[in-house]
């Protein structure tokens, strides 16, 4: 039985995913062939696991990890070099691309890497879901740098038509700000002089 007639990339192609990053449906390959039978086991890769059946990798379902790192890429990156680093690493942890005669522990790390790659691609490679990660990190940051020192509601915010923005003034003499665009989003605001932080509460 070849790839193609187990693939259903044949039969149902799948619709582009918004980060162009589909690389792969059912990705199911036999080390059998080129080694000695028995000694590898045989490599699935569900689709789904690998694509999140076409739609955009729910960030709240995959781990926590650093995923500008997997990639060897810097936070400040911009997407073409993300998906540049993206595709030298996808290739060169292609399980097709290792020689046979590596060991299945190898194997076995060198898949793990692969898949790891081609989840950070789907959360970097995706303008909405990379934002959402941007947000999740810097709240991981603040989290470490201090406690929160106070919870507010948007409504308790004042907001600035100029910048489209919502501010609040802290104790310090300076200004808690969350623009417009990530306000739904926002759980920690920092202040823009020292180093304390609000918990911005939405309605659930
Ligand atoms: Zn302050």
């Amino acid at each position: 039985m070849g790839c193609e007639d187990l693939c259903p990339s044949k039969r149902t192609p799948l619709s582009p995913s918004p980060c162009g990053a589909v690389i792969l449906c059912v990705f199911m390959f036999t080390l059998e062939e080129r080694s000695e039978p028995g000694k590898f086991r045989n490599y699935v890769i569900r689709e789904g696991s690998l694509l999140g059946q076409g739609t955009p990798m729910a960030l709240e379902q995959t781990p926590k990890k650093d995923w500008y790192s997997i990639l060897g890429a810097d936070p400040s990156a911009n997407v073409s070099d993300l998906k540049q680093k993206y595709q030298k690493l996808i290739l060169l942890y292609h399980p097709d691309k290792q020689s046979a005669d590596v060991p299945a522990g190898t194997m076995e790390e060198c898949m793990q890497k692969f898949i790891e790659i081609d989840q950070a691609w789907k959360i970097l490679g995706n303008e909405e879901t990379k934002k959402k990660y941007d947000l999740q990190r810097h709240e991981d940051e603040l989290r470490n740098v201090g406690p929160v020192d106070a919870q507010v509601r948007l409504e308790e915010m004042s907001w600035n038509q100029g910048d489209e923005s919502f501010s609040l003034s802290c104790r310090c003499g300076g200004k808690y700000i969350v623009c417009k665009d990530e306000a739904q989003e926002a759980t920690l605001i920092s202040c823009d002089t020292c180093s304390l932080i609000v918990e911005l509460l939405h309605q659930s």
